[in-house]
């Protein structure tokens, strides 16, 4: 079936060289459809190019903020001290001050202890600059260290005859003093004499073991506590006694009650402090600061 004219388009196509033009009968139809691929062809070349040259300068424009940023970080760098810009620095130095200062701490209460003819201990330093080779210990080890030296101290203050076996005031100090039974005779006081009340409670100085409970001659009803590094204390003059030899006392127990049994002038608590069995000042343990 030969389709109607109206359906054909004739295409002519000229060429300069040639006389004779040369024509070309088409379906309108297919150059209609043809027409359409065209345009849509270039619609997707058209989106295509928008969008390569959308994201290029979107890549533009980040470059260009990418550059400010550095320039800003550059500025910011050279703006902040070093310390702050690291840290790991900052913290290393804090904690190397606070070990300098417990340190000190340390050294401050082992003088306290060997002025009171005790031991005290050995304070290796870990923090000072002096010493390198301590200050390269671990961390963990430098702690540990620490806490060996807690740990020692807090024993040893435990076991330390320190303050007041009952607060008040002393009647009578440490040293040769005239006899209260006879002026003209000089007499050495080994101890120091609290003022007090007949039952008024005594505490213990220092933990440690009670060593004697009973009477004593001159002393009456005493009680004597053993601590470490051969220090005892002895409480005398009791009217009462409240433990038994042998038992273990903590600091701060009561171990008796204020008396004036034995030669005694009257009600008060005789207290002294002995090292290696001899009496010393026992003013020197009533407060670290001496
Ligand atoms: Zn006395």
């Amino acid at each position: 079936m030969k389709p109607k004219t109206s359906d054909i388009s004739t295409i002519v196509i000229i060429n300069k060289n040639q006389q004779q033009a040369k024509s070309l009968q088409i379906k309108t139809k297919h150059i209609e459809r043809l027409r359409h691929y065209a345009l849509g062809v270039f619609a997707v070349v058209a989106a295509l190019s928008g969008l390569v040259f959308y994201l290029h300068s979107q890549n533009k424009e980040q470059e260009e903020r990418n550059k400010q940023l550095q320039a800003q970080i550059a500025k910011l760098k050279i703006a902040v001290p070093a310390a702050v810009a690291n840290p790991a620095n900052t913290q290393q130095g804090s904690a190397q001050s606070y070990i300098q200062s417990i340190e000190t701490k340390l050294k401050t209460i082992n003088d306290y202890l060997k002025r009171r003819g005790l031991k005290g201990f050995a304070v290796k330093s870990t923090g000072g600059s002096g010493n390198n080779e301590a200050a390269k210990l671990p961390d963990s080890e430098a702690y540990s260290l620490y806490d060996d030296y807690l740990k020692h101290l807090t024993s040893t203050i435990a076991f330390t005859p320190m303050g007041y076996p009952r607060i008040s005031s002393f009647t009578s100090f440490f040293g040769y003093r005239s006899d209260p039974f006879n002026s003209e005779h000089a007499e050495f006081h080994p101890g120091i004499d609290f003022q007090g009340r007949r039952g008024d409670e005594v505490k213990c100085t220092a933990s440690g073991k009670v060593v004697f409970a009973g009477w004593a001659g001159g002393y009456g009803n005493c009680v004597r506590i053993q601590h470490i590094n051969n220090l005892e204390t002895l409480y005398g003059h009791l009217s009462k006694i409240e433990v038994k030899v042998g038992q273990k006392v903590t600091v701060g127990d009561d171990i008796g009650k204020v008396g004036s049994t034995g030669h005694s002038t009257g009600t008060h608590l005789h207290y002294e402090v002995r090292k290696d069995g001899k009496p010393i000042n026992p003013v020197k343990f009533l407060t670290l600061n001496k």
